[in-house]
C-alpha cells in the first residue's frame, strides 16, 4: 500500500525547534497544537510531525520511521547514516571547531599530538585527526564541553561555535574549523512514488520561502527624464513595472532586488533622482 502521508522528524526543543516549526508555517502548513507533543499532524497538508532529540533524527530517517527530517549538518555527519540531503535551510548556522586554552601556543595541527580532546563529536574529531596524521586521545562528553579544560578533564575541546562568546568566557581560543554547518532537510533513501511527489511539493514551497527571504520588493517614484537610467539599475523578475503617476512627468517603478546588491542599488537609485523609495518584504516568491 502506498503511503499517503509524509512523516517529518524535527527537534523537540532546542535551537532548531522554532525555526523548523516556523518554516513549516511559512510553507502554509498548519500544525495542530504543537506544544508538549511527541507527534502532531497538519490539517491542510498530508504531513505528520514527530518531535525528537536532534541526535536521533538521522537514524529515524535512515530506518524510514520518518520519511524526512530537519537536522544540523554537524549531527548528520557525526551520525554518518544513510540518508540524502534534499535542501539546505539556512538556519542553525554554526561551526565545529577545535579550541585550546588562550595562553597556550598553537602553531599548527601538530600541536594537538598526544593531547586529550573533549568533544560530543568523536567521529568527526577522529576523522579530522586522521586526515592530519595526528594522534590524540578523544574524551566523549555529552554537554558543557567548554568547561573540560578548566576542570582538568581535557587539554583541548572540539565543540560547536556560533559567536565564539562561550569559548571566550571559558578562556579558550578557536584554532581550527572542522566543519561549517547549517540545518538541512534530509530524506530516507527509499521513498515511494507518492512520498516523492509530496516531498517535491514541500520542497517547492521551501524554495519559494527561501527565495523570498533573500529578495525585497521595491517601489519608487522616478522623474520621466531619468526613467531609462533608473530602469537600467533594476533587474526585476522579467523587467520592472512602470506606471504613470497622477503628477505629470513622473512614474512609479516597481521591481525586486536581491539582498546582496540591495544597498548598493538603492544608493545609485537615489543619485539618479528616485524619490519615495519603499522597500517591502516578500512573503513567497514563485519563479
Ligand atoms: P537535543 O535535546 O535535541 O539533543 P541539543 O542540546 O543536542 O538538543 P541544541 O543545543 O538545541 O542541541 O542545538 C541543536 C543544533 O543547533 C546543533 O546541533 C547545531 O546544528 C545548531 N546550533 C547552532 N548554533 C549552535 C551553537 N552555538 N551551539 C550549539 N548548537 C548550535
Ligand atoms: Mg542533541
Amino acid at each position: 500500500m502506498s503511503q499517503t502521508k509524509l512523516r517529518i522528524a524535527i527537534q523537540k526543543s532546542g535551537r532548531l525547534y522554532e525555526d523548523s516549526v516556523k518554516l513549516l508555517a511559512e510553507c502554509g502548513i498548519d500544525l495542530r497544537n504543537v506544544k508538549d507533543r511527541l507527534k502532531t499532524e497538519s490539517d491542510n497538508f498530508p504531513l505528520e510531525v514527530f518531535f525528537l532529540r536532534d541526535d536521533d533524527i538521522p537514524q529515524y530517517v535512515e530506518d524510514g520511521v520518518a520519511d524526512i527530517g530537519i537536522v544540523g549538518e554537524n549531527v548528520l555527519y557525526e551520525k554518518n547514516k544513510q540518508t540524502t540531503i534534499v535542501e539546505q535551510l539556512g538556519f542553525g548556522k554554526c561551526r565545529l571547531a577545535i579550541a585550546v586554552p588562550r595562553g597556550q601556543e598553537y602553531e599548527s595541527v601538530k600541536a594537538l599530538e598526544g593531547k586529550r580532546i573533549a568533544t560530543s563529536y568523536p567521529f568527526l574529531t577522529k576523522q579530522f585527526l586522521n586526515d592530519n596524521n595526528v594522534n590524540a586521545e578523544i574524551h566523549e562528553i555529552s554537554g558543557s564541553v567548554e568547561i573540560a579544560p578548566g576542570i582538568g578533564l581535557a587539554d583541548v575541546v572540539c565543540d560547536l561555535v556560533s559567536s565564539g562568546s562561550t569559548l571566550f568566557m571559558n578562556g579558550l581560543k578557536e584554532v581550527e574549523t572542522i566543519l561549517q554547518s547549517q540545518s538541512v532537510l534530509i530524506k530516507n533513501n527509499k521513498l515511494n512514488e507518492a512520498q516523492q511527489q509530496l516531498l517535491k511539493k514541500l520542497v517547492f514551497r521551501i524554495q519559494a520561502v527561501k527565495k523570498a527571504k533573500r529578495t525585497k520588493y521595491v517601489l519608487l517614484n522616478a522623474p520621466n527624464d531619468k526613467l531609462k537610467e533608473i530602469i537600467a539599475l533594476l533587474p526585476g523578475m522579467k523587467s520592472p513595472t512602470v506606471l504613470p503617476l497622477a503628477q505629470e512627468g513622473w512614474s512609479s517603478v516597481h521591481s525586486v532586488l536581491s539582498e546582496d546588491t540591495f544597498w548598493d542599488i538603492i544608493e545609485q537609485l537615489k543619485d539618479k533622482g528616485a524619490q519615495g523609495i519603499l522597500v517591502v518584504p516578500i512573503e513567497k516568491m514563485i519563479i
